[in-house]
């Protein structure tokens, strides 16, 4: 199956007499006529459903669907994209371990790497992604257990050199984690340029809508945790299931039965049921979404460019972007709805235009079906000084477009008559 196909086709296939779209299975538990069956999936001995914390058939599906999407060999849905990032670091890392991060991610991620993860005593090293390979090379530790980026970064919008980061993570024999959320797999799969586990907020274009939250990890199964000598607890017996190697009875899904069985059963940091359906929905789409997003964005920051009221743009997409040649190697079908642009006059004049804005929504999400807009400097970012803006790469006349699915001339009308009012 082509990926258009994938998006509409896979996960949940009814047999004879069945329901045709994906059930809601709206339970917490599931019953079984033996106690000596319950006992051995327990001990993971025989796969089924025990209890929704752990898996759940509507969810399974739909985990089977972002796996088939991203070419892994298995996938585990969380609440959110936070939990997904905390879990797919954590599967790995113990305390005393080290992470390199690229510099440009999230910021939640970052707050989460440099904060949180630190009081577990995980230490997350930030770096430029643009370095050359011997220059990253510095960075690494005898410690350093993973390598993490964004295929396209939220919001920097800088391109991630996945190859790269790869070649660097198996010189060391450490898995390389990419966030796969901006691109998502119709635009970029992470996997076929050589990343080991991909993770998402499916918060954001899969789901769609704007409607609910949630997090995917997708296993490659291509990294060896065996042969790489650094990771004892994939290749030692795990005394919370009677000494069970994951490595040796997990194959190439060791890491997503790893992360389900220790992470998701002690944290439970599970999707429900109800939202595993919506982002199903939101998938079966997402295929034409992603085509119409980037080709809206592209004509919206072509626009821009030539609006004398704008003093800059970025979008990968655009010839006289710095990422164009990485967006035409990782991203070749588009790069999102996402643009960033700076509006003559700063702080004062960009907070005119989105006031101006009639079709286009300020909100603080991206990726949903809408247009929407966001001013850093007046909103998320309103306690910082134009100074502390400019060190964080926000700079007071920055607006942030997620441009929507609707026909592009009324977007673009919008945005027109709101520069006027700059
Ligand atoms: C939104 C986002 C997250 C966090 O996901 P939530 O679902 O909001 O928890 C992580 N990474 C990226 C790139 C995001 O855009």
């Amino acid at each position: 199956m082509r990926i258009e196909t994938k998006c509409v086709q896979e996960g949940y296939k009814p047999k004879n007499g069945e329901a045709r779209v994906l059930p809601i299975y709206q339970s917490t538990t599931f019953k079984y006529d033996s106690s000596e069956y319950m006992g051995k999936l327990f001990d993971l001995e025989a796969s089924g459903y025990f209890y929704t914390r752990l898996a759940n058939p509507t969810v399974g599906f739909v985990e089977e669907k972002v796996a088939k999407l991203e070419g892994g060999a298995g996938a585990m849905m969380t609440s959110s994209g936070q939990a997904a990032l905390f879990m797919a670091v954590m599967t790995i890392c113990k305390a005393g371990d080290h992470i390199l991060c690229s510099s440009t991610v999230y910021g939640g991620t970052i707050n989460l790497f440099a904060v949180t993860l630190k009081r577990f005593g995980v230490e997350a090293t930030f770096v430029d992604a643009d370095l050359s390979e011997e220059e990253l090379e510095g960075y690494f530790r005898e410690n350093t257990k993973a390598i993490f980026g964004e295929t396209l970064a939220n919001p920097a919008l800088s391109v991630l050199d996945i190859e790269k980061f790869a070649r660097l993570a198996h010189k060391y024999n450490v898995p390389l984690i990419v966030d796969n959320t901006f691109a998502t797999p119709c635009l970029c799969r992470p996997i076929d340029f050589g990343a080991d586990i991909v993770v998402h907020s499916t918060s954001k274009y899969m789901d769609g809508h704007a409607v609910s939250l949630g997090g995917m990890i997708v296993d490659s199964g291509n990294f060896d945790w065996g042969a790489s000598g650094k990771f004892p607890e994939f290749t030692e017996p795990d005394d919370s299931y009677h000494g069970i190697v994951y490595s040796e009875q997990f194959g190439t899904t060791a890491y997503i039965t790893k992360a389900r069985v220790q992470l998701m059963r002690d944290l439970g940091c599970s999707p429900s049921p109800q939202n595993a359906f919506l982002l199903n929905l939101g998938l079966e789409t997402l295929h034409l979404r992603m085509q119409r997003h980037s080709e809206n964005a592209l004509s919206v920051a072509s626009f821009l460019e030539k609006n004398e009221k704008v003093s800059w743009v970025n979008y990968p997409k655009l010839k006289t972007n710095k990422y164009k040649a990485l967006a035409d190697k990782y991203l070749p079908l588009g790069s999102s709805g996402v643009v960033s642009f700076g509006v003559k006059g700063g702080r004062e004049a960009a907070e005119r235009v989105l006031d101006g804005l009639k079709l286009a929504a300020i909100v603080t999400h991206v990726a949903d079906a809408r247009t929407s807009a966001l001013h850093p400097a007046s909103s998320t970012h309103r306690q910082l000084t134009d100074e502390q803006l400019k060190e964080c790469g926000i700079g007071a006349d920055l607006i942030r477009l997620s441009v929507g699915i609707e026909n592009v001339d009324d977007i673009i009308e919008d945005i027109a008559q709101a520069l006027d009012k700059a």
